[in-house]
C-alpha cells in the first residue's frame, strides 16, 4: 500500500486558439496513492478534464511528466497507453455511451471482448460487476430502457468488470438528481473503504467534498490549494 499511483511532475497543457497559445494547465504537481479517495474541484474551466485526459494518456502534456502506476506515459505508444489505461484503469464520464443493440450485462462485459474468456465467464464477471451496483435484475434489460441513475450505475460496472486499481470518474453525477447522484457516490465510497480501490472523481457538489481523504482544488489551470 500507499504505492504512488499518479504522479504529475510540473505539468503543462496548452492549446492552439488562432495564433495565440493558450495555457489551461499550469505547474500541476500531483501525486495519488493507493487506496486514496481524491476529489478534484473546481469552477467549469478551469482544467480538471484536460487534467484527468492526460492522467489517463488520452492526451499528451506540453510540458512535464505524467506517471501512471510507474510508466512514463510519454514514453509509451498509443496502444501501449491504451492497454495499460484497460488493464488498471476504470473511466466513468459524465454520460453512459451504450452499444444499444447489446443487454446490460453484455454493455458491462464489452471491455472483456479482448480477454480470452468463454461466454460464461463473461456472464459471470458482468454479474459479479453488476452486482456490486446493485443492478443484477436489470442484466437482460437494455441500457437505454434503465434510468439516468440506473444507467450511471451500470457504467460503474462496466467500469469495474476489469477489477481495475483505479477508478476515475468525472462529474459522473452532473446529470443525476441528488438522490441518484448520492447513490452513486455511496458505491464509490464503498469501493474505496471496502476494497481499497483507489478513485478520483471530479465534481463541482460540494456536499461530496467531505466524503474524500483529499480535496484538490483547482481554479484558472493551477492547484490552488488542497485541503486533507
Ligand atoms: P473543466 O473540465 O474544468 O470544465 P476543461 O479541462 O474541459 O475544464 O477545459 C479547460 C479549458 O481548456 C477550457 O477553457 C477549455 O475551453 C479549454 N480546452 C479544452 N480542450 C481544448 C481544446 N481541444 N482546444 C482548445 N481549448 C481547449
Ligand atoms: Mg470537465
Amino acid at each position: 500500500m500507499n504505492n504512488i499511483i499518479v504522479d504529475l511532475k510540473r505539468v503543462g497543457m496548452s492549446y492552439k486558439v488562432g495564433s495565440r497559445r493558450v495555457w489551461v494547465l499550469k505547474k500541476i504537481n500531483l501525486k495519488i496513492k493507493e487506496g486514496e479517495m481524491a476529489i478534484i474541484f473546481g469552477p467549469s474551466g478551469c482544467g480538471k478534464s484536460t487534467l484527468l485526459h492526460l492522467i489517463l494518456g488520452m492526451e499528451d502534456p506540453s510540458r512535464g511528466r505524467v506517471h501512471l502506476m510507474d510508466k512514463w506515459l510519454a514514453t509509451m505508444s498509443e496502444d501501449e497507453r491504451a492497454a495499460h489505461r484497460w488493464r488498471n484503469v476504470g473511466i466513468v464520464f459524465q454520460q453512459s455511451n451504450w452499444i444499444k443493440s447489446l443487454s446490460v450485462w453484455e454493455n458491462v462485459a464489452y471491455p472483456l471482448m479482448l480477454a480470452n474468456l468463454s461466454q460464461k465467464e463473461l456472464k459471470e464477471k458482468a454479474m459479479a460487476a453488476l452486482k456490486t451496483v446493485e443492478l443484477e435484475e436489470m442484466a437482460n434489460k437494455k441500457p437505454m430502457d434503465l434510468s439516468g441513475g440506473e444507467q450511471q450505475r451500470v457504467s460503474l460496472a462496466r467500469a469495474l468488470v476489469v477489477d481495475p486499481k483505479m477508478v476515475v470518474a468525472d462529474e459522473p453525477t452532473g446529470n443525476l438528481d441528488s438522490k441518484n447522484g448520492k447513490k452513486l457516490i455511496s458505491l464509490l465510497v464503498n469501493l474505496n473503504k471496502k476494497e481499497g480501490k483507489t478513485i478520483l472523481m471530479v465534481t463541482h457538489d460540494e456536499s461530496f467534498l467531505k466524503l474524500a481523504d483529499r480535496r484538490i482544488f483547482m481554479k484558472d489551470g493551477y492547484i490552488e490549494k488542497e485541503k486533507i
